[in-house]
């Protein structure tokens, strides 16, 4: 199941827009490429691309490598048939990063399906929570560069990914949706590194999201994710399930 998920998670179909209503830019970057509809969405990339930027420039860590970000009416996971050649359902979301086609797909702000839904499941997606999803898909972007191209790693494990994605999106909101975010589920926390599993994210993402930043601004886990040293209980998963 934990290995299953996995893969759910990096498939991806895309719903294309006619392409007369596409624009293109970079964000005055050479490595970026935004595609995109409402410039409201371009805006929010190119202030995301610029946040990671400098978080990791913190981590002396900078890239060429390209930066893929397309807006979508609708971005949907299919979900396979056990013999993964079926498409048999699909599940609409709000973003995902694809890494095997380095690109990342967000939902337009100004659609039906992302004004109806809840940020952290309870608080309204302002631009700010917009932009903050954003980042959450660049720092799995980043993360997967950094430790290809500094740590000469493989990929980190989903719980590590997801753990350090939620700490730079939450780290990142403005004071007033990170004091709303934080004060979601007062009473959870992890309570040891090994705690930290898909398990946890696959049955509730965002309130896995808020103890993993609780976790990790008492604890040194995101510089040893950093160092390439972070074990997360999905190391003991993926010998059981
Ligand atoms: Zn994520």
């Amino acid at each position: 199941m934990f290995r299953y998920s996995l893969v759910l998670c990096c498939l991806c179909i895309s719903i294309s827009l006619p392409a007369n209503q596409l624009k293109s830019d970079n964000c005055q970057r050479d490595n970026v490429l935004i595609t995109y509809e409402d410039s409201l969405d371009y805006t929010h990339a190119c202030q995301a691309i610029e946040t990671i930027i400098n978080i990791f420039q913190k981590y002396h860590f900078e890239t060429s490598e390209i930066i893929r970000i397309t807006f979508q009416e609708k971005v949907v996971i299919e979900i396979k048939s056990a013999n993964e050649q079926v498409a048999v359902d699909e599940m609409q979301v709000y973003a995902l990063y694809d890494s095997t086609i380095n690109e990342m797909f967000v939902s337009k702000f100004n659609t039906p399906y992302i004004q109806s839904r809840k940020a952290f499941d309870y608080l309204q997606v302002t631009p700010s929570m917009h932009e903050s999803i954003i980042v959450h898909e660049l720092a799995h972007r980043f993360l997967h560069l950094y430790y290809r191209d500094v740590l000469n790693q493989k990929n980190p494990d989903h719980a590590t990914h997801e753990f350090f994605a939620y700490y730079i999106q939450i780290k990142t909101l403005n004071n007033s949706d990170q004091n709303m975010v934080l004060a979601l589920w007062p009473e959870s926390e992890f309570t040891a590194d090994l705690s930290i599993n898909s398990l946890v994210h696959g049955t509730h993402p965002h309130k896995f999201g808020v103890m993993s930043f609780r976790y990790a601004a008492n604890s040194d886990v995101i510089t040893q994710i950093l160092e390439g040293s972070f074990y997360s209980g999905d190391q003991i998963l993926e010998n059981f399930i």
